[in-house]
């Protein structure tokens, strides 16, 4: 992500920051801090292009998803020199990461959704079945907040964005400060998809335009990001009573066991460590080896990570650290694991070579739950081994963490990988593959613990962008209700008779 240097306010009052890219420092751009008064305008505005948008049939607002999805393939080159310039990242995660999982995204729900948010009719259970009859109805919420973060600025700005679309609200997206442009795109996007006026309106700004988004009215708040600060959006809509999503960090554990197939865990572990340069949410934050495997296992990732190509610009492999906060993170935890006697066994410097914000692919060992590097969420290309008796073990070590987003497990037995999979305290976990439930569509994503609250995507996902109204319709007209009064002993004593045949045997419970 963009270096981010605050400005002189403009002549409206308004702050200004100035951003440079992480990979080669140059200038790329200047964005304004929208205000309170921004925000609530932009609220306003939404409102009221919301309630024709709410109005049309799903298949009717899939058709801009569909729009939305040409544009993007027209304008694949620009979204990647955006995200490039932001974030520093190689060509071939922006395109994987950002354009393809955006693509896929508006493609899914643009064919899904009105199957999701059908009109559901119940039938009734026991003898309520011959008195009611219910459907749940799928109404947009209104107006949703979106705030995003900078580690995936296109695909976490989009994504939520389109389910809340197409699920009939309006949209506000208030990008991350550090990589507002990938924001801002995603709004020429829906606009030259011609989107209704006000119904994606992109806000840049920081904390300060957050907050007042939390606080502007709206009917919810999907947010991404830290941990801190998803406890500042938590209780502000708490107070507010609004609903919110917080898709938070994460310390994903991988679980290596003794029967693995050792060249595919290491690749992974690999893939799961480094992609989008460790500033990943469900990235491999640590791994636990059972120890018949563990010397080689550690030898053959250790080999693939120095064969990894870091750069800035044409083919490599291994990108910049996003802002330089990130960077000291890195370093401190770095720094702590080896006062408290891990090995660093590749990398663990600054790129000597490289000008920008560069980590060397690091890969550590002799590593223990006393590590900053084993406990906080490091976001960078580190990859901390920990040899460990069994697979019991494995599984207690993974657990004793305060974050439980992803997480995965490597083994040639499917079953007792699945088994393992049940027992760890993850939102999402997958069997012999790096943490890649976001990217599928179907899965719903969201942490345990301090990894969030509620999750995204999905059938779960696009409904919590819904109220399910359920409306009940008495089958004989409201007959029942003439009946009701006056409360009489006699008819008390009839229900507690009619419970006792219903519940109390086996032939009523089963009827009932
Ligand atoms: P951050 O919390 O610093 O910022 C996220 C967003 O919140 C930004 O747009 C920021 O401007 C805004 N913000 C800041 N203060 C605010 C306030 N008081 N009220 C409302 N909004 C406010 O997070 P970040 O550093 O941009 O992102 C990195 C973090 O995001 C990491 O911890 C990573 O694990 C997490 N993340 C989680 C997921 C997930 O799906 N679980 C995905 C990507 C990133």
């Amino acid at each position: 992500m963009a270096i981010v240097t605050p400005l002189d306010t403009n002549s409206s009052g308004r702050r200004r920051l100035a951003l440079a890219s992480p990979a080669n420092l140059e200038p790329i751009g200047e964005i304004d801090v929208q205000n309170a008064a921004d925000v609530a305008a932009a609220v306003d505005r939404a409102r009221k292009a919301q309630v024709d948008w709410g109005a049309l049939p799903i298949s009717e607002r899939a058709r801009f998803m569909v729009r939305a999805l040409e544009i993007l393939l027209e304008r694949q080159e620009d979204i990647l020199s955006t995200v490039i310039a932001e974030t520093g990242k190689p060509r071939t995660e922006a395109l994987q990461m950002e354009v393809f999982a955006v693509g896929d995204a508006l493609n899914y729900y643009a064919k899904n959704a009105e199957r999701i948010l059908k009109t559901e009719k119940k039938t009734l259970h026991g003898l309520s079945r011959w008195m009611k009859r219910l459907r749940i109805v799928y109404r947009p919420l209104g107006v949703v907040g979106v705030i995003s973060p900078w580690n995936a600025p296109f695909v976490l700005a989009m994504n939520p964005s389109i389910q809340a679309l197409i699920a009939g609200n309006a949209v506000i997206l208030k990008p991350s400060e550090v990589t507002p442009f990938s924001g801002l795109l995603a709004g020429e996007i829906f606009a030259e998809a011609r989107l209704p006026d006000g119904l994606l309106q992109v806000l840049t700004g920081d904390g300060e335009t957050g907050a007042a988004l939390c606080r502007a009215g709206v009917d919810k708040v999907a947010f991404t990001g830290s941990v801190a600060t998803g406890r500042k959006v938590a209780v502000s809509c708490a107070e507010q009573l609004i609903p919110c999503t917080l898709e938070l960090g994460g310390k994903d554990a991988m679980i290596v066991c003794d029967d693995v197939n050792l060249d595919y865990a290491a690749a992974g572990a690999v893939a799961g460590a480094f992609m989008n340069t460790g500033q990943y949410c469900c990235g491999t934050e640590r791994v636990y080896v059972v120890d018949a495997v563990a010397d080689a296992f550690t030898e053959k990732v250790v080999k693939r990570v120095s064969e990894l190509r870091q750069g800035a610009d044409g083919e490599f492999d291994v990108g910049a650290i996003f802002w330089p906060r990130q960077l000291e993170i890195i370093e401190e935890h770095v720094a702590d694991a080896l006062d408290r006697g891990a090995t660093v066994l590749t990398g663990g410097r600054r790129n000597p070579d490289l000008q920008g914000l560069f980590y060397e692919p690091t890969v550590l060992t002799d590593v223990d739950h006393g590590m900053q590097i084993m406990r906080e969420e490091t976001f960078g290309p580190v990859l901390p081994i920990m040899r460990v008796a069994n697979e019991e073990e494995a599984i207690e070590l993974a657990n004793d963490s305060t974050y439980g987003l992803g997480g995965s497990v490597w083994t040639r037995d499917n079953r007792k990988g699945i088994k393992i999979a049940e027992r760890m305290e993850s939102g999402s976990v997958c069997v012999n593959d790096m943490t890649m439930t976001y990217g599928i569509q179907e899965a719903p994503f969201g942490g345990r613990k301090e990894s969030g609250i509620g999750q995204v995507n999905g059938e779960t996902g696009l409904k919590g962008y819904c109220h399910a109204e359920p409306i009940l319709v008495d089958r004989r007209g409201g007959k029942m209700s003439v009946s009701r009064y006056p409360y009489r002993a006699k008819s008390d004593a009839g229900l507690k008779k009619f419970m006792k045949i219903l519940w109390g045997t086996g032939l009523g419970r089963w009827l009932s």
